[in-house]
């Protein structure tokens, strides 16, 4: 068959990838524990329903511009003004299919071939994906010293002159890390005076816990929205847990937005009214929704920071917001039973049937990124699993579902 070679190189998200898998076990009424998944339990905020409804129900559901409703970009425009202090037109505003079609959009319309983006190690499983799609390189900073935040020297070092962009995403996906203020500070600079583009990956910037704040990239540089090399994401899959809704958007300058429109009205024309009313509705109706996923997120993450404390040699950093966490498993990970996390993830899925995703998958060996989106119940006993699967001094028997199960492989 005669296929593309970009195309043929790409791999499917490894993410989606496990969730099929889950799905296809479950099917077969296997009790499978999912800890792989990107996404919380909540219901769809009832603003959110009711303006998709109306939408609906008015029958009129046509063809609307291509870079969003006037309504949901003046809500998307108050949203920047309430949540980054920056006063935003309708112009510096595009709304795409998912954040995700959003970043991909973005690389499209700069990267030339061969350009470069300097990519965060642990990162986002599409970033480097999507820099290869559109003949990009993308360049991978990992932190030297084993945390889950490079310095600015390490990111500093690999800047050259075909670096067109930095994707900075805080909190992360897959570590629950927050950059620290002066990272980000340090990082608009470097932007601002090389010229280069800070793509600002915000998806998760509400989940955070503690009293933390992710302080948006805005805040350290005095240029506005049209002027600044600042590009901000965001989107309404993690704030609002409605990731089937599909909607995220961008914020720019005019003159990239209007390239955004041009790609977006040549491949998707617009995003569903519909799904752009839900969007609508999310935004503009009561926020209690968000502060109560954000309350439940952060239970959970304490609910595993229990859970993680007495699993024999594993180490696990304290996510400071997100719904992942991503122990480190290194002790296991070499010792005869698994090489790497890549086996541990498919030696925990036959053994314990628990999803987890390999750390390699994010650029992190040797780790697993664990989603602590769905229930408690899921959680401990997915976890007391994966003890009963690798901890020698975890009892040796254990049920699965109905079955009494006898660890015989140590
Ligand atoms: N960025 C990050 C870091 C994500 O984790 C995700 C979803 N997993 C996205 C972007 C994509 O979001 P959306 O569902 O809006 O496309």
């Amino acid at each position: 068959m005669s296929l593309s070679q970009v195309a043929c190189s790409i791999h499917a998200s490894p993410t989606i990838s496990l969730n099929e898998e889950a799905r296809l076990l479950r099917e077969k009424g296997q009790p499978v524990i999912h800890l792989g998944v990107g996404e919380p339990k909540n219901k769809t905020p009832i603003a959110a329903i009711l303006g998709s409804a109306a939408k609906l129900n008015s029958g009129d559901v046509k063809y609307v511009p291509t870079d969003g409703t006037p309504s949901l970009k003046k809500a998307i425009v108050r949203y920047t003004e309430e949540n980054y202090d920056r006063v935003a037109a309708p112009q510096n505003i595009i709304v795409s299919d998912g954040a995700k079609q959003s970043l991909w959009n973005i690389l499209f319309a700069i990267l030339n071939p061969q350009d470069e983006v300097i990519v965060l190690a642990p990162y986002w499983v599409s970033y480097p994906e999507m820099v290869h799609m559109i003949g990009g390189i993308p360049v991978i900073v990992t932190p030297e010293d084993g945390s889950f935040v490079p310095t600015f020297e390490e990111i500093e070092r690999v800047v050259g002159s075909y670096t067109k962009a930095i994707i900075v995403n805080s909190p992360n996906n897959p570590s629950g890390a927050i950059y620290p203020e002066e990272l980000i500070a340090r990082i608009v600079n470097l932007c601002e005076s090389k010229g280069i583009y800070m793509i600002c990956d915000d998806i998760y910037h509400k989940l955070i816990f503690d009293g933390k704040v992710a302080v948006p990239a805005y805040q350290y540089t005095s240029k506005d929205v049209e002027n600044t090399k600042i590009i901000v994401v965001n989107g309404v899959a993690k704030l609002y847990g409605m990731t089937g809704f599909r909607i995220g958007w961008v914020v720019a300058p005019r003159k990239l937005v209007e390239i955004l429109t041009n790609i977006q009205s040549q491949t998707t024309t617009c995003v569903s009214p519909v799904l752009q009313a839900a969007a609508e509705g999310a935004l503009t109706g009561i926020q209690s929704n968000v502060e109560a996923l954000r309350l439940t997120m952060q239970n959970n993450r304490d609910i595993l920071m229990q859970e993680m404390r007495s699993f024999t040699a594993v180490r696990c950093f304290k996510p400071q917001g997100t719904f992942y966490a991503m122990p480190d498993f290194r002790a296991y990970c070499g010792n005869g039973l698994v090489k790497n996390s890549v086996e541990l993830s498919k030696f925990l899925l036959n053994k314990a049937l628990v999803v987890t995703v390999p750390g390699k998958e994010f650029g992190m060996e040797a780790h697993l990124r664990l989603s602590y989106a769905g229930t408690a119940k899921d959680l401990t006993e997915g976890i007391d699993r994966m003890k009963w699967a690798l901890d020698p001094n975890a009892p040796s028997d254990i049920y699965i579902g109905d079955r009494k199960i006898v660890r015989d492989w140590m």
